[in-house]
């Protein structure tokens, strides 16, 4: 029987299987069971859903969601823990284990192939050194996924989900509310894990949007405004978009966009909200 639920077991259980933490795939394992209680509550899963969960670990996470879920896709990069992992959930038929980098990953070839047409919820403890390349491939690839559930740093939940002129206010917080709702679910001390990390976590939820809530006429122009206006954001947004090659346009054309949005022309893009940024980017 596993226990994963206090530093301790997970300490011993990695020893009796002659394991160690890799701290470069970011191995930090959540032992606290009312923190999993939560993750899986958000996820609000039924026997008819589809999972897939990043970096399963030692499968803390992976046996909850075999319970609740129908099936349950997990991506583990590292091999020396395949064979552990699938000792844990060896009483479930529902759950498949692939050892790979998930940047690696054709997720649209790996839903099709194992999930049909069926929507996706992701649920995952990520490893936090790549959140911002997990979550983006996430959310731009236009992938059938439904919810997304996550424990990554606080630091950079608060980036994720902050709102216009907020100091964390960035491109990937414009990214973020283009193409989903985010909802925090639950801050988390570093004593939630074994090994400790140095930052707080928290539980955070996407809701993805079928269809983003603002209508934009270009979506590469929209996100090189973005990309423009965040790359120098000590400079005014007329400076900074007006000397972005890939937006192709002049100090003078984004100058008279401003004006025509009622917005001052010494505005830095830090100060636009998602709808600003799309009628901008609509009259560029
Ligand atoms: N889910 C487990 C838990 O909650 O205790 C482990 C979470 S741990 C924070 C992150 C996991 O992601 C580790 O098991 C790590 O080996 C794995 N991982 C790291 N980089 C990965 C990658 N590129 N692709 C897939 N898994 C990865």
């Amino acid at each position: 029987m596993n226990n994963f639920h206090s530093a301790k077991s997970v300490r011993e259980e990695m020893n009796a299987k002659g394991l160690k933490f890799n701290k470069a795939f970011g191995q930090n394992f959540l032992t606290d069971e009312s923190v999993l209680e939560k993750i899986v509550d958000a996820a609000e899963l039924n026997k008819d859903d589809c999972v897939l969960e990043i970096g399963p670990g030692m499968g803390v996470l992976t046996l909850e969601l075999a319970k609740r879920a129908g099936k349950v896709i997990s991506v583990e990069i590292d091999k020396n823990l395949i064979a552990p992992l699938k000792s844990t959930v060896k009483d479930f038929s529902n759950v498949e284990i692939i050892n790979e980098d998930i940047l690696k990953v054709n997720l649209a070839e790996l839903f099709k192939e194992k999930f049909g047409e069926k929507p996706v919820k992701v649920v995952a403890n990520l490893p936090y050194y790549i959140t911002t390349p997990i979550v983006m491939k996430l959310l731009e690839d236009k992938l059938p996924i439904s919810d997304i559930v996550i424990m990554i740093q606080k630091e950079v939940a608060d980036r994720l989900t902050a709102s216009a002129g907020k100091k964390e206010y960035g491109a990937i917080s414009v990214s973020v509310n283009y193409f989903s709702k985010p909802e925090k679910i639950v801050d988390v001390p570093p004593h939630a894990f074994v090994p400790q990390p140095k930052v707080w976590s928290q539980v955070l939820k996407l809701s993805v949007y079928s269809e983003p809530p603002v209508k934009v006429k270009d979506e590469k122009k929209f996100f090189n405004l973005i990309k423009g206006a965040f790359g120098q954001r000590r400079k005014t947004l007329v400076n900074a978009a007006g000397n972005y090659p890939p937006l192709n346009t002049d100090k003078e054309k984004v100058k008279e966009a401003l004006c025509a949005l009622g917005l001052s022309e010494n505005i830095r893009g830090e100060a636009l909200s998602l709808t600003d940024f799309a009628r901008l980017s609509d009259l560029l």
